[in-house]
């Protein structure tokens, strides 16, 4: 029989399958802090257990976490990662430097149901739900790989997937990830959750104990241009995902960016320039505009430089906090919406992963 993974578990879950062992009541949150707090892999390590405890634990149960199954380095300093999953499937996460700060960006489920129309991973559909574990995990693991200690980098879960959409497993990842000393010890403040605009679950989130940065992919400022996009939106409307966002910042202290892929001849006009500021106004939230990174797959042109340029211009003029994302990884095509494992015949280690959406991604 296989043994049960711990990685990913809460100390609450912990207690519950530590039972049967009769281990007193902190050790689930010892072994968290060792999980979580120290990257701590292996139960004999676990040096502040009795040795019979240790034993116990190796004999029924495992830790397993998100594997590299193929790593790609771009010049500009970028990795991508490939992941196989402890219980199968893969996805993929990416390590970015840019001027002196590291973000990991990681995926939060194995393609996604969306359907936008401008991302690869819409192409893949839904393969499933990934764990807290495998959330958690692939941040272990870009950690351990580039040396990176505790708030010295921040979190963007804008790979593989819609955060939102597998609420109850980002939010389990969200409290290992923060909690300290049972979790990671990051500041919520470094942790970016983007959504495409679940707008029950955008104010579920505001009400959450721990409350992340917030990224809305919004890519469109009327429902029809929108719809287009993003079917989502048929469901949850401008209007009312701009209720959700509200809602959102009503908490105090949270944080929202509109991110915004600009698009040639379809986002790109000058009413959309006006309608985005006060959409923007309206919450208040920052914008960041996105260059569209051109894939074979896909019939949308990025709209010309000047546009995006004046676009921001025109933002800043208006009063918006507006800024344009560069462009990272693109010679592994692991810029934004360029990634296509599977798509391209990249090879049957990375053949089911679909695009990652790196920092400041329009994808969620
Ligand atoms: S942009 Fe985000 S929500 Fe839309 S299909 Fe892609 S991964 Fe899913």
């Amino acid at each position: 029989m296989p043994q049960l993974n711990l990685y990913g578990l809460s100390v609450e879950e912990l207690s519950e399958v530590l039972r049967p062992l009769d281990a007193r009541s902190f050790t689930a949150r010892q072994i968290a802090a060792q999980l979580y707090g120290r990257g701590v892999r292996d139960f004999a390590r676990m040096t502040d257990l009795p040795v019979s405890i240790r034993q116990s634990l190796a004999e029924r149960f495992s830790i397993l976490l998100p594997e590299p199954a193929r790593i790609l380095e771009s010049g500009d300093g970028t990795v991508r990662y490939v992941l196989s999953l402890p219980a199968g499937g893969s996805v993929e996460a990416v390590m970015i430097p840019d001027r002196g700060r590291v973000t990991l960006c990681l995926s939060s489920q194995a393609g996604c149901a969306l359907g936008c129309t401008f991302c690869m991973t819409a192409t893949l559909g839904l393969e499933r739900n990934l764990s807290p574990g495998d959330i958690a995990g692939q941040a272990a693991l870009l950690m351990e790989r580039h040396h990176l200690e505790v708030n010295t980098f921040n979190i963007v879960l804008m790979g593989m997937g819609e955060p939102l959409h597998n609420y109850d497993s980002v939010v389990a990842a969200l409290r290992l990830l923060t909690d300290t000393p049972a979790g990671f010890g990051l500041s919520p403040r470094r942790v970016t959750i983007s959504t495409a605009g679940l707008a029950p679950q955008i104010e579920a989130l505001g009400r959450e104990p721990v409350v992340p940065r917030l990224a809305v992919s919004l890519n469109a400022t009327t429902d029809e241009s929108r719809s287009r996009l993003m079917p989502i939106n048929r469901r949850y409307p401008i209007a009312r995902l701009m209720e959700a966002c509200r809602a959102f910042l009503s908490r105090r202290g949270s944080r929202l960016t509109l991110e915004y892929v600009m698009l040639s001849g379809v986002n790109d006009a000058p009413s959309d320039l006006q309608r985005l500021a006060r959409l923007a106004l309206s919450l208040p939230a920052r914008v960041n505009l996105i260059p569209f990174n051109t894939t074979p797959e896909l019939a949308f042109q990025p709209s010309p430089a000047e546009i995006v340029h004046d676009f921001r211009e025109g933002l800043v003029e208006r009063g918006v906090m507006a800024s344009i994302r560069r462009s990272r990884g693109r010679d592994i095509r692991a810029a934004c919406g360029q990634l296509a494992f599977g798509m391209s015949g990249e090879g049957d280690a990375t053949r089911r992963a679909g695009s990652v959406h790196p920092e400041g991604g329009v994808f969620s």
